[in-house]
């Protein structure tokens, strides 16, 4: 009654409407941080990152920004060490924690690409042989249609062909952005002598392209010590991308469970 008497019903209830809209933003914004907790947990446990290696997801909120953990190792990555970045890869509300150097992959690639809410950042051993040789990294079964025909390879020199030596790291936005192009529409880029970039839709299928594009590398490089690979075709990649993702859930439950986390 009280609250009547201050303002009219329909100003109330629009006051009332705003605050279950913030408390519902507030839950999504929770709940991607979880998720994000998950993410880096099982890109863990699966062996696709190890000290280094980080993944973000898009803001429901502002979709010009982004959250990803602190510069942590992924395996003790936790709900408070999330962080907002701002579309240039600028941490949001004076948050003064260091930051991953290599953010800029990330707000590159969601500026380039609105269609991608989730990003992965890795350098598992098994795709390096082919960022490095010019031996194609293409589909080799079911699990990883998503790979499409074949995948691009970013070579840093080419971006940076005034200053070629680097460190090999994606340190500024201008190099982000030349990632972000080589990625073009493609679900994976291969960064030579450094490790492979994913996107996708939401943050379990491009944990779930991660970790099958590092199984795919596996199995492709010993395949071709058998032999001539027989690899997808684009209609294989297609049908098998979408029958497989519609069922990444599976996947993220168990491997939720085998980096121990409750369900
Ligand atoms: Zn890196």
């Amino acid at each position: 009654m009280r609250r009547n008497s201050l303002c009219g019903v329909l100003l109330c209830g629009a006051v009332a409407a705003g605050a279950q809209a913030q408390v519902r933003l507030d839950s999504q914004i929770a709940n991607l941080a979880d998720d994000l907790v998950v993410a880096n947990r099982i890109l863990y446990s699966q062996g696709v990152v190890d000290g280094f290696g980080h993944v973000s997801a898009r803001s429901p909120v502002d979709p010009g920004h982004f959250f990803m953990a602190r510069s942590v190792a992924p395996s003790g990555v936790t709900q408070s060490d999330i962080m907002e970045f701002d579309a240039d890869g600028k941490a949001l509300a004076g948050d003064t924690r260091l930051p991953y150097a290599e953010r800029f992959i990330h707000s590159e690639i969601y500026r380039a690409r609105p269609d991608v809410m989730a990003v992965v950042h890795a350098h598992s051993p098994a795709v390096i042989g082919f960022g490095i040789t010019g031996v194609p990294l293409r589909p080799v079964y079911h699990m990883s249609g998503f790979l499409g025909r074949t995948t691009p390879v970013f070579e840093i020199r080419d971006a940076v062909p005034a200053a070629p030596e680097t460190d090999l790291l994606v340190k500024n936005p201008a190099l982000g952005a030349k990632l972000a192009e080589r990625l073009g529409r493609n679900a994976v880029v291969l960064m030579r002598g450094h490790g492979f970039t994913a996107v996708a839709s939401s943050v379990p299928v491009a944990v779930f392209r991660a970790v099958y594009t590092d199984q795919n590398a596996r199995i492709q490089s010993e395949a071709l010590k058998l032999g001539t690979p027989r690899y997808l075709s684009e209609e294989e990649a297609a049908l098998t991308q979408r029958t497989m993702e519609g069922l990444s859930v599976r996947s993220w439950e168990m491997w939720k469970k085998q980096a121990g986390l409750p369900p």
